[in-house]
């Protein structure tokens, strides 16, 4: 099937070619003509099969095609996305601009952990489309910002996720504000029987649609987790480099700064290496990443958000330097290796304070990360052992001010299989892609 099947107005045709997508996803190929109609929708779908344009596309084509409903304000919000994470939040509104560019639509995020003066001054600005975190919007609406009275499209994003941080009381009161009128979409990765209430409590005769997670992290990605401190983190990481069939490798860390101690760390053992992250000039990071593609650098050293626009085949390597506290985040990294029909391996570090990340990380995927081990930096913490974390809901709830979150309290449970989780390094490996240091317990 192609795009121009489905329908879309030209403002969003050219939208989406500029994207270069040709082909919907499944989800958008089915989705959208019901989205389109007016339907309500279930989507069965989890991030990275193209849900969000699978939303976001109709949603635009609908409202701009309709005008409000009759209402005083001069531009009232008239769709809803609710997402778990502020990440997912930004990545949602991202699609909204870069799909409605042609459109004279506007649309903002609203999410915890950063000051709330610039969302309550686009709030007061009018915004066709609010993406948000459900804490911070109740706070807004309290606040007498958000006025959803006259909506046409709600949103529910990730709701089995939701519910799983907690959100639930949270996202009631924010139904509960909801027009009685209005289309109404749920997306959701599984249906567990709170979803499910949810669910039947939102949607009005609704279409279903389920579509399969994407293969990358279960078929083609050969996956290993090395638990290691962090101090001995950048060790390890020359450590692992000494494997020559870690030919173009990508590392990944969640700070800019992180990013740039990582590679001079490298240059210094004398391993080709550039960082590229937002505060590097465009010169500086097309330079870096024309220098990866050509290979002269082996490594490149990459923030999320860097890495985003990065379209490199032949990725031989991903590196999670830091675990990602989102767990999509950790599928869409791994995905950057594996591409179009190729093998490829991800090799994660995770410290003490980051074994609940990898939990979730597990529990996303549906899958056990073989463990390395015997390898020359591990932890001499237990692997079982249950380290501090901070839940999600708390992340979410407790950084309203302008403080980035903190680790602290809350327990995870890996190992609460026993240990069962522990394999040897082969798990994964195998062929001539093994990682230097890597052992199987035996050996
Ligand atoms: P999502 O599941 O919405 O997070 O989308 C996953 C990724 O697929 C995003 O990076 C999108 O830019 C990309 N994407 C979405 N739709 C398509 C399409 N039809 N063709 C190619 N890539 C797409």
């Amino acid at each position: 099937m192609l795009f121009s099947e489905l329908g879309l107005i030209p403002p969003l045709a050219s939208a989406v070619a500029a994207e270069g997508y040709t082909e919907p996803t499944p989800i958008q190929a089915r989705a959208i003509p019901h989205v389109l109609a007016g339907r309500d929708l279930l989507g069965l779908a989890q991030t990275g099969t193209g849900k969000t344009a699978a939303f976001a596309l109709p949603i635009l084509q609908r409202l701009s095609s309709d005008k409000p409903n009759g209402h005083n304000r001069q531009r009232p919000i008239r769709c809803l996305v609710l997402t778990p994470t502020r990440e997912l939040a930004s990545q949602i509104g991202e699609s909204f601009s870069t799909y409605g560019k042609n459109l004279p639509l506007r649309n903002t995020v609203i999410f915890g952990g950063v000051g709330m003066d610039a969302q309550k001054q686009a709030l007061r600005a009018g915004m066709d489309i609010v993406v948000a975190t459900p804490g911070r919007l109740l706070d807004l609406m309290s606040q007498g910002l958000v006025d959803l009275r006259p909506l046409e499209v709600f949103v529910l994003d990730e709701a089995d996720r939701m519910l799983d941080m907690g959100f639930i009381h949270d996202v009631k009161k924010v139904i509960a504000k909801l027009p009685h009128v209005r289309q109404t979409l749920f997306f959701s990765a599984t249906m567990p029987r709170e979803a499910q209430q949810l669910a039947d409590q939102l949607l009005k005769n609704p279409e279903t649609v389920a579509v399969k997670p994407p293969s990358t992290t279960a078929e083609k990605v050969d996956q290993e987790v090395f638990f290691v401190e962090k101090a001995d983190k950048r060790a390890l990481l020359t450590e692992v480099l000494q494997d020559a069939a870690m030919t173009r490798v990508l590392v990944f860390s969640r700070t800019k700064h992180g990013a740039n101690r990582i590679a001079e760390h490298l240059v210094k053992a004398r391993i080709e290496s550039e960082a590229i992250h937002g505060n590097k000039s465009q010169g500086a990071r097309e330079r870096a990443l024309a220098g990866f593609k050509s290979g002269r650098v082996r490594v490149l050293v990459a923030t999320d958000i860097a890495a985003r626009g990065i379209d490199v085949d032949a990725v031989t390597h991903v590196v999670n330097f830091d675990v990602p506290e989102v767990p999509e985040t950790y599928v869409h990294r791994i995905g950057r290796t594996a591409r179009a029909g190729a093998s490829g391996m991800a090799l994660t570090f995770c410290e003490v304070d980051e074994r609940g990340d990898l939990r979730a990380i597990e529990k996303l995927t549906r899958q056990e990360i073989p463990v390395v081990e015997g390898h020359p930096y591990e932890s001499k913490i237990p692997h079982s052992a249950n380290p501090p974390r901070l839940s999600a809901r708390e992340k979410e709830r407790g950084d309203k001010s302008d403080r980035p979150p903190q680790r602290g309290h809350g327990r995870n449970d890996r190992g609460g299989g026993g240990g069962g989780g522990r394999r040897g390094g082969g798990g994964g490996g195998g062929g001539g892609r093994g990682r230097g240091p890597a052992r199987p317990p035996s050996a």
